[in-house]
């Protein structure tokens, strides 16, 4: 055991008052505390896309925001810009729907600051493995960072966790491009209806139609998959190879996040509301399973695999794998492959 990492783990199952969910997060950021007195400590969250009830409960955060500020931190609370369509594509409108959705300055005790500016493009570049990663400057300009992940399904990466929190959600809009860019869909007319809803949702106007067949430019495409999401008909599909060069590439971006703040970081996966589709939709879905409960750790990579893990024993099966197709493994073992954490790990109740 020795040399493995930490995961703690607080149950769902709360019997008492004094086992609250709101009452262990204090014991979890305790075990895994990164915050020195002076620090400006980024909290990084999905605050959840308009229409979304699915993101981690405001009290909780309210909770980890406490902390801190006990710990002599400074805090504030923080995303990124999206790259196509919504209520969070420029820092207005992420600080209206934040509001909506419950983190303001008011309820959380701390600012809500978009890390990558109004149009997401304040971005500051790190040299990881040969790429040039353009990370969200105020993530890149804190001490340290809270990483706070609702682990549920997602479209592209299987499912989403403090990996991909850290990947594609603390990077610029440049720098989701390019994870997204390593994968382009693939069309197949055969129940294609022309009602094109593709054409017009496209974020890139990548798509268009010619004598009634849809077609795609490619140097256009930039590969966000959503097209594949909002077909009906199915017409839209991501082969796998370029599912997996996209994790892999998510694995890059969150290797850049952690060393432009030095390692400093914890992290936190609330396994809670597991919806087949991550915080971005404008709806949440019924969750696949029931609620199992709130890990912490200092390693991104053991928090992942314990979640996943713990979802696996409790569903009995992969339930993203099942929904989605994709093992979303991939990216974790790959965060594994750039130094980032390790797979094996230690599990405590607290
Ligand atoms: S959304 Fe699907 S069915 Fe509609 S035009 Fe596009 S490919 Fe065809
Ligand atoms: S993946 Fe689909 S929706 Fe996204 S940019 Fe490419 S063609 Fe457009």
């Amino acid at each position: 055991m020795e040399g493995k990492p930490m995961v703690y783990f607080k149950s769902a199952s709360t019997p008492h008052a004094k086992d609250a969910l709101h009452v262990s997060v204090e014991k979890l950021m305790e075990k895994t505390n990164v915050v020195e007195k002076g620090d400006v400590v980024a909290v990084k969250l999905h605050m959840g896309e308009l229409g979304n009830t699915g993101y981690i409960r405001p009290i909780l955060v309210r909770k980890v925001v406490d902390f801190i500020k006990a710990k002599g931190g400074i805090p504030f609370l923080t995303d990124t810009t999206t790259l196509y369509g919504g209520r969070r594509g420029n820092a207005v409108d992420y600080l209206r729907t934040a509001a909506i959705n419950g983190f303001s300055i008011a309820s959380m005790g701390c600012p809500v600051i978009i890390a990558d500016g109004l149009r997401g493009t304040d971005e500051t570049m790190m040299h990881i493995d040969g790429h040039d990663i353009a990370v969200a400057t105020s993530i890149a300009e804190a001490d340290s960072m809270v990483v706070l992940s609702h682990f549920k399904g997602h479209g592209m990466a299987g499912f989403g966790g403090a990996i991909k929190n850290l990947g594609m959600g603390c990077t610029s809009k440049r720098g989701k491009m390019w994870q997204h860019s390593a994968s382009k869909p693939e069309y197949d007319a055969e129940n294609c209806i022309l009602c094109r809803k593709c054409i017009e949702f496209c974020p890139a106007d990548a798509i268009t139609e010619e004598e009634g067949h849809i077609l795609i430019n490619y140097e256009r495409c930039w590969g966000c998959g959503a097209c594949t999401v909002l077909c009906d008909q199915g017409c839209f599909s991501l082969p796998s190879q370029w599912i997996q060069k996209f994790q892999k590439r998510v694995a890059v971006a969150a290797k850049a996040a952690l060393q432009a703040v030095d390692g400093r970081a914890s992290f936190m996966n609330v396994l809670m509301d597991i919806t087949p589709r991550c915080d971005c939709c404008s709806f949440a879905g019924k969750p696949m399973l029931e609620d199992i409960g709130i890990l912490a750790s200092r390693d991104a990579v053991a928090i992942d695999t314990a979640s996943y893990e713990l979802v696996c024993d409790a569903a009995g099966k992969d339930v993203f794998h099942e929904v989605h197709g994709i093992y979303g493994m991939v990216q974790v073992e790959e965060a594994e492959k750039l130094g980032i954490g390790t797979g094996e790990y230690v599990l405590e109740s607290v």
